[in-house]
């Protein structure tokens, strides 16, 4: 499988090595075009802010609003897949059901590790919270994978998958695997 990952800004690096150990071709994607390469995409953390801007400039916010990729987003990448976001008048990508409040985890605790139960994922999963969103709304039609101190952190909606921490960031790639051998290669 093909896997590309939305190469404006954020941790890019990270997951083109997690694709590759989850024994799959990773591509950093700079231009529209390349999108037609590829069989799913990953859209990574880092300042979702500073990604709509990039987004816009280089033609992607369009070309991924149109795009019947499969696609999945961790922290800032799990912002841009939301239909809207608390405080603000409109979402980036809107392809998933579902409403984030950004940075929800408190000035106090930045960050913070924890392990996580995800449904789908037979061993619990480590998860690193950076600055993270979580997810205040779904829809009927989304399905929630996980959830820490009561708030939705792991959320799936067909051929979308948004995370609030970043596996990425972690020696565990059971996420990715996941994504590309249960949802892209299922969408082919
Ligand atoms: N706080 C960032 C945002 O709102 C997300 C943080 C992250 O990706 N680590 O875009």
């Amino acid at each position: 499988m093909k896997i590309g990952v939305l190469a404006l800004q954020g941790a890019v690096r990270e997951h083109l090595k997690q694709i590759e150990q989850s024994g799959h071709t990773g591509i950093a994607v700079k231009r529209v075009e390349e999108l037609s390469e590829i069989d799913g995409l990953v859209l990574p953390g880092g300042e979702s802010t500073t990604m709509r801007r990039l987004m816009d400039l280089y033609g992607f916010t369009e070309a991924l609003r149109q795009s019947e990729l499969p696609m999945y987003g961790t922290c800032a990448g799990l912002i841009l897949l939301a239909d809207e976001i608390e405080g603000y008048d409109d979402g980036h990508l809107k392809k998933m059901n579902i409403k984030v409040e950004r940075n929800s985890f408190g000035r106090q605790v930045d960050s913070f590790e924890a392990d996580l139960d995800v449904k789908g994922i037979e061993e619990q999963v480590n998860a690193v919270f950076i600055r993270a969103p979580h997810i205040t709304s779904v829809e009927s039609n989304v399905e929630v994978l996980s959830e820490v101190e009561d708030k939705m952190v792991a959320v799936k909606q067909d051929k979308y998958l948004g995370v609030s921490f970043h596996p990425e960031l972690t020696a565990d790639h059971k996420i990715m695997k996941y994504f590309i051998e249960e949802m892209v290669a299922k969408n082919k």
